[in-house]
């Protein structure tokens, strides 16, 4: 059977690449999308991959940037293959309450968190309905389901992403695409790690698991709904919380 191919945009940050070697594990082939200029650090992350998992590349793109977009999506398809997985995944945090959020801080997050998801899937969407197979997922976030003070750029940016996972798993079910949303609570990484120790503490308190996540939890969600055989579920939302929030 030949290898699925799979691009993880912010694939060499913390939760993406748990998701690169759950899939790399799992005999996926892994491309990880980076932030252009972060090259160096880019490569060195590749060299630590290849030691464990032969079949990982990197791909340079602004996920904000719709022409970066779709040249990634090009040198991908021209270098390696077809793409059957994408991980929308890059996103970014600028906390501040609204009274004070700057139209800069509110903009950058939207376009980081959500407009990337456009950018990347609009381009790819059409070719995997026509091969008849795609896994779409996109990393959205509890607080996009709760909201969370401080945060009104990124709950916004977060909710509207499972919303365009709802429309596009619409258009695209009948032709073997499905397109889900997997939402974090709390995950241990340089994203969380930014938090004052007084608010994580208190987060992990409201928690019923009465901890953080690992990255490692949520790849393994990704992966599984990554899976061709998870073929009927589409347009869901599938919370990696510790029960932090919970819904029917
Ligand atoms: P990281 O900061 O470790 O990873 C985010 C990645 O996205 C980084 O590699 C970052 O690159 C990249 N990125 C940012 N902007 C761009 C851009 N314009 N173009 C390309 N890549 C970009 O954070 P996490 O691993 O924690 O987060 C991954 C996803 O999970 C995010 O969408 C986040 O919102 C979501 N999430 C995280 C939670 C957590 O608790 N950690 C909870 C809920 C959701 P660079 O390093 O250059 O900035």
């Amino acid at each position: 059977m030949t290898k699925q191919i799979a691009l993880i945009t912010g694939g060499t940050g913390g939760i993406g690449t748990a998701i690169c070697k759950e899939l790399a594990g799992n005999g996926v082939i892994v491309v990880a999308n980076y932030f252009p200029a972060d090259k160096v650090q880019a490569e060195s992350w590749l060299d630590e991959m290849r030691k464990e998992y032969e079949h990982c590349y990197i791909v340079a793109a602004d996920v904000t940037d719709y022409s970066s977009c779709g040249d990634m999506l090009e040198s991908v398809t021209d270098n390696i293959g077809s793409i059957d997985i994408l991980v929308n995944c890059a996103g970014i945090t600028r906390d501040k309450t609204l009274k004070s959020m700057s139209p800069d801080q509110w903009n950058c997050v939207i376009n980081t968190n959500l407009n990337s998801a456009y950018n990347v899937t609009q381009q790819l969407v059409q070719g995997m309905m026509e091969r008849g197979f795609g896994r779409i997922i996109n990393i959205s976030s509890v607080n996009g389901q709760k909201g969370q003070f401080g945060q009104a750029n990124y709950s916004a940016a977060k909710a509207g992403l499972h919303g365009f996972t709802m429309a596009v798993a619409q258009e695209t079910a009948s032709k073997g695409v499905t397109v889900n949303t997997v939402s974090p609570g709390y995950i241990e990484t340089t994203m969380t790690s930014e938090l004052p120790e007084q608010v994580l503490q208190s987060i992990v308190n409201a928690v019923p698991l009465k901890r953080m996540g690992t990255a490692q939890e949520v790849a393994y969600a990704v992966a599984w709904l990554a899976d061709q055989k998870n073929a009927y579920i589409t347009g869901a939302n599938i919370p990696v919380n510790g029960g932090l929030f919970m819904s029917s």
